[in-house]
């Protein structure tokens, strides 16, 4: 499969069953227990990135590209804290919804959100962001999404992937074998030895990592910068 048909596919995902899916992980409402572990497992993440930014005390005017923003989970906060954000995903039903969920909270135009692939995003932002996006694409077309966004970076690139290890391998060949009703998309790992050796020849170095693993959530984040 090549890497159109990757994003045709997620883009189409993320428009219809993969927006009820993800909203919801992505919200307060009731869950099955599976989706409450990756909902979990995902609030870990961004909390995690929201301590490592806070704690540089430099958040209020910072420029922050959120490339992939899904509901706003990152964006929303970071904005509240006086972040400057341009926050874009591929799928309009996502931006729509972290729009309304913006607006309910008396944000207007701070993140300012728009429906594009992160590959054709362009300007520069003191950070870029992307968080849980890589894992929908294979590494040769993850590397080119890096790169791109790497270009953007003034600074800090923040990543975070699904980790190429041997027991993921094993639980995701398992999970092939019982594609339940709530299938999501082809999941891909990354080595992280691949993703450094991308940073590297972009000029960043690894700054800060974290690994969060539930059940049924894997994440590794990687912060570098220049
Ligand atoms: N980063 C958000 C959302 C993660 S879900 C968070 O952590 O809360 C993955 C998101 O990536 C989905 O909203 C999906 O539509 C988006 N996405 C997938 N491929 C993309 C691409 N090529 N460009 C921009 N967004 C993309």
């Amino acid at each position: 499969m090549n890497g159109v048909d990757d994003k045709t596919e997620v883009r189409e995902y993320f428009n219809a069953t993969g927006f009820d899916r993800w909203r919801r992980i992505y919200g307060d409402g009731e869950v099955n227990k599976v989706q409450l572990d990756i909902r979990t497992g995902h609030q870990q993440t961004v909390d995690t990135l929201l301590g490592w930014l806070r704690s540089d005390e430099n958040l209020a005017g910072l420029t922050i590209c959120d490339a992939g923003c899904g509901v706003g989970s990152l964006s929303i906060p970071l904005a509240q804290e006086g972040a400057k954000l341009f926050s874009s995903d591929i799928s309009e039903k996502m931006v729509g919804e972290a729009k309304e969920r913006a607006s309910e909270l008396g944000l207007q135009d701070n993140p300012a959100f728009a429906v594009q692939d992160l590959e054709t995003l362009s300007g520069k932002y003191h950070t870029v962001v992307c968080l849980d996006v890589l894992i929908h694409y294979p590494t040769e077309q993850a590397t080119e999404m890096i790169k791109h966004l790497a270009s953007l970076a003034d600074d800090r690139l923040v990543l975070s992937f699904a980790p190429k290890t041997f027991l993921l391998t094993i639980l995701k060949r398992i999970g092939e074998f019982f594609p339940g009703p709530s299938k999501t998309t082809r999941a891909y790992q990354h080595r992280e030895a691949d993703i450094v050796k991308v940073l590297e020849s972009c000029g960043f170095k690894v700054k800060r990592t974290a690994m969060t693993s539930t059940k049924f959530y894997f994440s590794r984040m990687l912060e570098a910068v220049r």
